[in-house]
């Protein structure tokens, strides 16, 4: 019908000083008030022309991730070059009070790059820069828009590597904003662990050095961990320019392996007393009753850890336990894992999906799978258990049809329960994926309200007028 198809427009919460305008495609375009002509064509001579964009395909693609939430296009895209341009863009915004939303590869999950109050998109794809690589040091410095395998490429002829591996290839910068984590968390951590100084520009413009300017050590007692505040910040305190990487050094030998499990209790209670016996583990990964595998060391350790695997797997009734040290089949495995989300997304096409992130301590990891196993065969909803659940962080992708608000309200339904369980054992409603705007809530209630009284105060003073990317991790 016509009507449906027009644009409904109206007015929301004078505070912030923007307009909204929703299709029923669930394309949202917001303008911002303080967004005029003249403020473009000032940002146009301020970095060149040919790095600002107003064309509404542009700041569609821009306000949209690989989430559920839909588009929120803001009024301009800008394509720094340098971290000086970000700053004169900084500064531009913060004069004009106008919101920035910095943008790295979109791959995120929680529409952090939606441009919900307007403003203007900050997008990195030409900050790709590998500035410096320290291989006695394994450390690296590169610009914030360098994607991870362009990272990985790059490095691999010096024996080093960066582990930090969430599937897509998302920019550096961007998995420092979310903390990404991903496979092999379980042996080398998270962003959180990996990144050791940040260059940020802020709300203001002004630069700041997480870790002080040129700092690239292992440790440091040096006052408040500023970098660790900027890790998961998603935006919301300013747009990372720089990272710099702690590297790792490739391992002789790296072995893969499958196995099956007759239920999904006993693939998970396998991984607790696989991880309770202390081996160390590069990946261990569930994919309903199949846990895929990964080992690292010498060949003499691999072997060894890999024959304790199999036993603890028989001992929980696992089979067909493979492995292989071939480099081909290894990244054929691999990419069957990461191609997962969107296989699951083709097993009913039109569909989308509504994905968890819940991470608990790992002893309470069959308790929440086996509840959700249930939750999800009582929903009627096509829906898979994957997950990183070395770490106790698993994903539930639970499809929807677009067209029927009954199946979305269920997802829900089921995402709020998941969350909250978690939270009731302990847990955290995101491992990785971040707060963005579908998880405030739950951030409220995980937090307590002193918790979120501490971030209401840390955003205040970086960001007074909340321009830095508003409305997502904090109402
Ligand atoms: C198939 C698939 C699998 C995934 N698997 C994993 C996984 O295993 N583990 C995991 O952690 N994630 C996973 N993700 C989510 C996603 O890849 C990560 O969240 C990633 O870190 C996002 O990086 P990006 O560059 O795409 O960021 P974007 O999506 O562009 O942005 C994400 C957030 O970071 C902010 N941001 C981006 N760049 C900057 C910057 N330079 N400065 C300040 N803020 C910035 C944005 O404002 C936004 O809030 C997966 C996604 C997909 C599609």
């Amino acid at each position: 019908m016509l009507w449906r198809r027009s644009l409904i427009y109206f007015r929301c919460y004078r505070k912030f000083n923007f307009y909204s305008t929703i299709n029923t495609n669930g394309i949202k375009s917001t303008r911002h008030k303080n967004i005029s002509d003249t403020f473009v064509k000032k940002l146009c001579s301020a970095i060149g022309q040919e790095n600002v964009s107003i064309s509404l395909p542009v700041r569609e693609q821009c306000g949209t991730d690989e989430g559920y939430h839909g588009t929120s296009a803001c009024d301009v895209v800008v394509f720094p070059q340098s971290r000086d341009q970000i700053c004169e863009v900084a500064k531009f915004c913060s004069f004009s009070s106008v919101p920035i939303i910095p943008r790295g590869t979109g791959t995120g999950l929680e529409h952090g790059v939606g441009g919900i109050m307007g403003g203007v998109c900050i997008d990195m794809r030409y900050m790709t820069a590998i500035l410096e690589v320290n291989e006695e040091d394994f450390d690296c410095t590169v610009e914030a828009g360098t994607t991870r395998k362009t990272l990985g490429s790059y490095i691999r002829s010096t024996g080093l590597m960066f582990p930090v591996d969430p599937g897509a290839d998302a920019s550096l910068g961007g998995m420092a904003s979310t903390s990404a984590s991903g496979t092999n968390a379980v042996r080398y951590g998270t962003m959180k662990e990996n990144v050791l100084n940040l260059e940020v520009v802020l709300a203001d413009g002004s630069v700041l050095h997480t870790a002080g300017p040129k700092r690239r050590t292992r440790k440091s007692a040096a006052g408040y961990n500023l970098t660790e505040l900027f890790v998961g910040s998603e935006g919301t305190l300013g747009i990372i320019s720089k990272v710099t990487l702690r590297l790792h050094a490739v391992p002789q030998m790296m072995v893969s392996a499958i196995c099956s499990f007759p239920t999904i209790q006993n693939a998970v209670q396998s991984v607790v007393h696989i991880l309770q016996s202390n081996i160390p583990l590069a990946r261990i990964e569930l994919l309903d009753e199949n846990l895929f595998l990964e080992f690292h060391g010498s060949e003499e350790s691999v072997k060894t850890q890999a024959k304790d695997v199999e036993e603890i797997v028989k001992m929980d009734e696992g089979s067909n336990f493979i492995w292989s040290a071939n480099a081909e089949e290894r990244n054929k495995l691999w990419k069957a894992r990461h191609d997962i989300y969107y296989a699951t997304l083709a097993h009913k096409p039109g569909c989308k999906s509504v994905t968890t992130d819940v991470c608990v301590p790992i002893s309470k990891l069959t308790d929440i799978i086996m509840k959700t196993k249930e939750d999800i065969s009582n929903s009627g909803l096509v829906g898979t258990i994957i997950g990183h659940v070395g770490d106790g962080n698993f994903h539930t992708q639970l499809l929807y049809d677009p067209q029927n608000e009954q199946e979305l309200n269920i997802a829900h339904e089921i995402e709020n329960k998941i969350s909250k369980r978690a939270l009731l054992l302990n847990g955290t409603c995101t491992g990785e994926h971040g707060i963005g705007v579908g998880k405030i809530s739950f951030l409220e209630e995980e937090l307590g309200e002193i918790g979120i009284k501490t971030m209401r105060a840390i955003k205040q003073a970086l960001d007074p007028q909340n321009l830095m990317n508003p409305g997502k991790v904090l109402k």
